[in-house]
């Protein structure tokens, strides 16, 4: 398969597809290395992680610039994807300090413990938007809890998914405990339907993760599926002009848009027109190809035209139009900011996942109507708000409903140990991806029950 850069439109690579005999080659060699990898110390295998975050470190500058010609970003983001991978990676690192189970003795002489034991084969489905960021949410903690992973990255993205399992190599990973299958829906319909693997994971739209979500469950296994997004920024009065400013657009405009995390509707709640100045300010200063990047696909950069097309048919009125802005060169797929003012609540702009440079204004009359709309999102992945007010923060963050809720941050990811996911229809499954709710998704849980002593009479414990 040709590999399409967003910048351009240029073929900048192949991969080879994985057929259904690979698939099965693969996951049996998978199979087979996990009984030693999975008996192994946990401080073993962190040995190997911590050569590959040397790996990482050392060959960062030309990882990233493979993301930025695959997935269209700044190089500055390709590099912090990255980073934010290695943060999940150190967490993984550190789980033989952590997560040491637990001993208690139940009865005279009599102790039970817990041991986590690993799955077996787990597999991994990710998307376009963060090629090195996502999949290193999973692939360190479940293989550092002694699982083998089987990974199918997005196929708009898969070269970043050679270079990781190049680095992995390096570092000493033995083969088969990770495993890299290209391709698309057949690939991963292949590997849901495999017997030997024992639970999904999966990072994609909404539609895709429920339909992920169904039929993994329907062959008995255990799946956690992260979906779309809308998210939602309460923009209050009383809110620091500058911080709003660079916080609220720098949330719409990073990665073009192309962020789970990224705000794509401001709840303005009364008199707020000088903060939208700031953010319009602060909008203005992108530049194409520098400071932003491009949009995955030429079709997307339609569909968003469309959807803003439809925005101003609904009422909506166009408070900056960025998609006049230069571009780097007439061949890729750009797309400047674009700011819609009076959206109507429960309209297409307000409400569908445009995954683009495009923030939509509702005005609110208060917090509460604000908090209404939030929350009558089918999604609910994150929500911020932007105040002065502590009491107005803890109000909000008590009501909105969503995963991940930032106080005067536009993109309010967590760091491990805290843990990522969205709730709604951002997420199908329980626990979360990263950090220590992640812990039981990828292992079972064997409680050991012993008894050291001589005691000869019976009991209900005998
Ligand atoms: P996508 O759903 O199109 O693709 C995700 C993965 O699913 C890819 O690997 C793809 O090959 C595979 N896939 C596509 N169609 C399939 C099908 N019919 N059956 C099985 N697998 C299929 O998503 P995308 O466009 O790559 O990424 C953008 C989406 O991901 C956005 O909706 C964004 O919000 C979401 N996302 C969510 C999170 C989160 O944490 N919730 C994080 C990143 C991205």
């Amino acid at each position: 398969m040709d590999v399409i850069s967003p910048l351009d439109n240029s073929v900048i690579g192949k991969v080879k597809l994985a057929d259904k005999d690979e698939i099965q080659t693969q996951i049996a060699q998978a199979k087979k290395a996990q009984k030693s990898w999975g008996l192994l110390t946990h401080k073993s295998r962190a040995e190997i992680l911590f050569k590959f975050r040397e790996i990482l470190l050392r060959d960062i500058d030309s990882i990233a610039e493979v993301i930025t010609k695959e997935n269209g970003k700044t190089i500055a983001e390709s590099k912090a994807g990255i980073m934010k991978g290695i943060e999940v990676l150190e967490f993984a690192t550190s789980l033989q300090n952590s997560d040491i189970g637990g001993k208690m003795e139940v009865s005279s002489n009599v102790y039970c413990e817990y041991q986590r034991m690993p799955l077996g084969v787990v597999a991994s489905i990710t998307p376009f938007n963060f090629p090195a960021m996502v999949p290193m949410w999973t692939i360190p903690i479940a293989i550092a809890v002694g699982n083998a992973y089987v990974w199918k990255p997005s196929e708009k993205t898969p070269l970043t998914a050679e270079l990781i399992l190049k680095a992995f190599k390096e570092a000493g990973l033995p083969d088969g405990i990770l495993t890299v299958l290209q391709g698309g829906a057949d690939v991963v319909n292949e590997i849901i339907d495999h017997e030997d693997i024992k639970a999904v994971a999966f990072v994609g739209s909404t539609k895709i993760a429920q339909t992920v979500y169904q039929r993994a469950t329907q062959n008995n296994k255990r799946c956690l599926a992260l979906g779309g997004a809308k998210n939602h920024i309460i923009l209050m009065p009383d809110a620091d002009l500058d911080v709003t400013g660079v916080g609220i657009s720098d949330s719409f405009t990073g990665c073009a848009g192309q962020r789970c995390m990224a705000a794509s509707v401001l709840l303005a709640v009364g008199d707020v027109d000088k903060h939208i100045e700031k953010i319009v300010q602060r909008s203005d200063s992108q530049i194409l190809g520098e400071t932003m990047g491009a949009i995955i696909t030429k079709e997307q950069v339609d569909f968003l035209n469309t959807a803003i097309d439809n925005a101003l048919k609904d009422g909506a009125t166009l408070l900056y139009d960025g998609r006049k802005k230069q571009a780097p060169n007439a061949t890729g797929n750009w797309m400047g900011p674009v700011i819609l003012d009076n959206v109507k609540a429960g309209s297409e702009a307000a409400t569908k996942e445009l995954f683009g440079p495009v923030l939509s204004i509702i005005r609110c009359k208060n917090i509460d109507e604000a908090i209404e709309i939030q929350n009558s999102s089918p999604y609910g992945n994150a929500a911020s708000i932007f105040t002065s007010s502590g009491p107005m923060s803890l109000y909000a963050s008590q009501r909105c409903e969503a995963g991940m809720f930032g106080i005067n941050i536009g993109v309010p990811v967590p760091r491990e140990p805290f843990s990522f996911a969205g709730i709604k229809t951002s997420k199908f499954g329980h626990g979360d991806i990263t950090g220590e709710h992640c812990l039981d998704f990828w292992t079972d849980m064997k409680k050991i029950t012993t008894k050291w002593n001589l005691q000869k009479d019976h009991n209900w414990m005998s």
